[in-house]
């Protein structure tokens, strides 16, 4: 069996290492485009802060290619997947035929609009050479702006904050991470980086830059234009895709996968941030792009294409951190617009130093955000991934002594 891995991210390479355990004998190929060794992209953000060195980024030896007998296609691009012909094309235009194939592309940073986006200086937050370019621009910066308040956005500003700059963030949402938390935690959060030093501007978005060669300013859609010298752009990512045949293959956001990460085209598969698998919470398709996420996603796809059936029980995004002074932690659903359908209880405030919301469908929990006390936290996601349901009043459940463990 020739099975073709394209990209070399935590999906692809626990791909390649799942179908070498199975199969000693299997042809594999894995193709990326990036002239790195696969490496902890959650990690560049230590390297902007300067925690972390570059030479600590790998994930896996110099010698992985060779000691795992892959067939490296490294520093090339997959720009075709022909289905029918079950081969795919290099950017040098040759082609790599494969019995199936494995769609492990990662996603794009979501590209912004704006006049002058092309300028020196302004720079997106996906790969190591994005850091490397923003660390090399650190030097003859002073102000910073950092577009988004998403978990990238937090983590640039924070990683700048560390560096000495003078950080303003703009989030186009009322709140950083909103697509995490809810939003009480929102505003508690808001001020935690307020009170940090770090400049935040709400319901705002940036139209254009102005600059000679590198950017000097930022202009908003409120009419201030907002002085910088270095700018990083955090505002989602979008599956890569790009290669992808969309007529051919189920796609809506991400690959649409089954439980075995088999795409619609039975020798295609998928995994990770390209990948759009049943979210477990929600209970419909979602592509929750975090990195354990895609480290499953790879190994049970690489147990089905060796010909080991493995089924993913789903996906649930999930974040802990620590946001200055707070230890927060989200997990599932954690804000529904439809309250007749899931029911939200909230408990805990600021002068008690602990925040806790918890989200429920029927007698399931579906979501949770804590600030503080995460500490039963990893009871909490058991009880939403193994969807066990809560007999007891809710009102018991807020009290801050209460023990989740009583429940599974
Ligand atoms: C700054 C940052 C911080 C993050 N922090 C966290 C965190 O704290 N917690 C968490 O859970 N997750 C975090 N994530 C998300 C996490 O890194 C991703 O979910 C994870 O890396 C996805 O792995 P993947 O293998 O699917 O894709 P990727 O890691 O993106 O790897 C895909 C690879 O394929 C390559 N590729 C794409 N298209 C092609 C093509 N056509 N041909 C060849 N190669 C191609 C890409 O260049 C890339 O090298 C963070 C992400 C970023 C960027």
């Amino acid at each position: 069996m020739k099975h073709v891995i394209i990209g070399n991210g935590i999906a692809g390479v626990n791909a390649a290492d799942t179908i070498r355990s199975l199969d000693p004998h299997a042809d594999i190929v894995m193709i990326g485009d990036e002239n790195f060794p696969p490496y902890s992209r959650p990690m560049i953000c230590n390297v902007l802060e300067g925690s972390q060195n570059h030479i600590n980024l790998p994930i896996r030896p110099k010698e992985y290619y060779r000691e795992m007998a892959i067939e490296p296609a490294i520093g090339q691009r997959v720009d075709r997947l022909d289905i029918d012909a079950k081969r795919v094309r290099l950017s040098d235009g040759s082609w790599i035929g494969y019995d199936t194939v494995l769609i492990a592309s990662g996603a794009d940073p979501r590209p912004l609009k704006a006049d002058g986006v092309h300028l020196d200086n302004i720079f997106y937050m996906r790969t190591e050479s994005h850091v490397q370019q923003q660390v090399d621009a650190l030097a003859n910066a002073r102000r910073a702006l950092v577009l988004g308040g998403g978990l990238v956005g937090f983590k640039a500003a924070y990683g700048l904050l560390k560096r000495g700059l003078d950080v303003t963030m703009l989030i186009t949402s009322a709140y950083p991470l909103s697509m995490q938390v809810d939003p009480p935690a929102g505003k508690w959060l808001l001020d935690e980086l307020l009170a940090h030093g770090l400049q935040v501007q709400v319901d705002i978005s940036v139209v254009g830059f102005n600059g000679n060669g590198s950017v000097r300013s930022a202009a908003t859609d409120t009419g201030i234009e907002i002085p910088c010298d270095m700018v990083i752009i955090g505002k989602g990512v979008l599956p890569a895709l790009s290669f992808v045949p969309k007529d051919r293959i189920e796609i809506d956001l991400g690959i649409v996968v089954d439980d075995h990460m088999q795409s619609s085209v039975p020798s295609v598969y998928a995994a990770g941030d390209a990948a759009e698998s049943v979210d477990i919470a929600r209970q419909t398709p979602w592509v929750n792009a975090i990195w354990p996420e895609a480290a499953a996603q790879g190994r049970i796809a690489g147990a089905n294409m060796a010909g080991r059936p493995v089924t993913y029980p789903g996906s649930l995004s999930r974040n802990v951190m620590r946001v200055f002074d707070l230890d927060v932690m989200t997990m599932g659903y954690t804000d529904p617009e439809d309250t007749d359908e899931y029911r939200v209880f909230r408990s805990g405030s600021r002068s008690q130093n602990y925040y806790r919301s918890l989200v429920f469908r029927d007698d399931l929990l579906v979501g949770a955000v804590l600030i503080n006390r995460i500490e039963q936290g990893g009871i909490l996601r058991a009880l939403i991934e193994n969807r066990i349901p809560i007999g007891i009043p809710v009102q018991d459940l807020l009290s801050p002594s209460f023990n989740f463990s009583r429940l599974l």
